[in-house]
């Protein structure tokens, strides 16, 4: 499996950091983990065209997650050449299909599917749940932020690596639960230590939750502006000993 970091950011515009998003290269398949604002773009500059991806997973519907999910099926319709005809698999939290059918409905025919397929699989929003795809999995659990938000962890079947993704959540013990193990942990840390916000993580909760995880490497993500200028090291680190990684826009992993 190979990981790319298409977006380390958040809501706040930013030249340095896109907001979220990462490609993930899974059993021959690759797959875009949330597109926020410019992941086309990044995705572009990655030389991952809209055709490449055959699989779109969400972790919920804020616009810094999920804002591009229009650009990719207006490309994925008029801006190819020859026209798309592999099927367009989405996963993502039950409600997701609703909020597909309102962006369809603000933009009629041009975001419906021409020429390809597009299947949803909507996941358990109340507990576990799973999603098999070829040669890959997406086992999800829900999260503490809005109603319809998930934690993703996808799986290869082949080789039982796996790669979890936390989405935006406050402290939950359902992310490490889902992360078990997993050989990378990207956890969101959009908060510095000093500065706690509602619906997301601080360092010191990132450190517990991979401790308890028991994962392989951590990875944190989804900063603010004000995790550039603080210490996220020392105070996670009073609670995992771990491999640790801070993500930057392109990024590369393998698994
Ligand atoms: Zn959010
Ligand atoms: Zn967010």
């Amino acid at each position: 499996m190979e990981l790319l970091v298409t977006g380390s950011g958040t809501a706040v515009p930013s030249v340095r950091r896109c907001a979220a998003g990462y490609s993930v290269a899974v059993a021959g398949r690759r797959l875009q983990i949330d597109s926020g604002p410019g992941t086309m773009r990044q995705l572009a500059r990655f030389s991952i065209g809209p055709e490449q991806v055959d699989c779109l997973c969400y972790t919920h519907t804020h616009p810094d997650h999920v804002a591009d999910l229009v650009p990719f099926l207006f490309a994925s319709r008029y801006g190819q050449e020859p026209p798309r005809t592999r099927g367009l698999e989405v996963v993502a939290g039950r409600g997701f299909g609703a909020f597909l059918a309102a962006q369809q409905a603000v933009y009629g025919h041009w975001l419906e599917p021409e020429g390809f397929e597009l299947h949803l699989h909507e996941l358990a929003t109340d507990g576990e749940d799973r999603w098999e795809g070829g040669g890959f999995r997406v086992v999800s659990r829900p999260m503490r932020h809005i109603e319809t938000s998930v934690a993703l962890r996808v799986e290869e079947v082949a080789t039982g690596r796996s790669i979890c993704f936390s989405g935006d959540t406050e402290y939950t013990d359902e992310l490490a639960r889902l992360a078990d193990h997993t050989d990378l942990l990207v956890c969101e840390c959009a908060n510095p230590e000093e500065a706690p916000g509602p619906g997301h993580l601080i360092p010191s909760q990132a450190g517990r939750i991979a401790a308890a995880s028991g994962c392989k490497t951590l990875l944190l993500t989804h900063f603010y502006p004000p995790c550039d200028e603080a210490d996220l090291i020392t105070p996670l680190r009073r609670h995992y000993d771990g491999p640790l990684l801070l993500a930057e826009d392109g990024l590369r992993l393998v698994v």
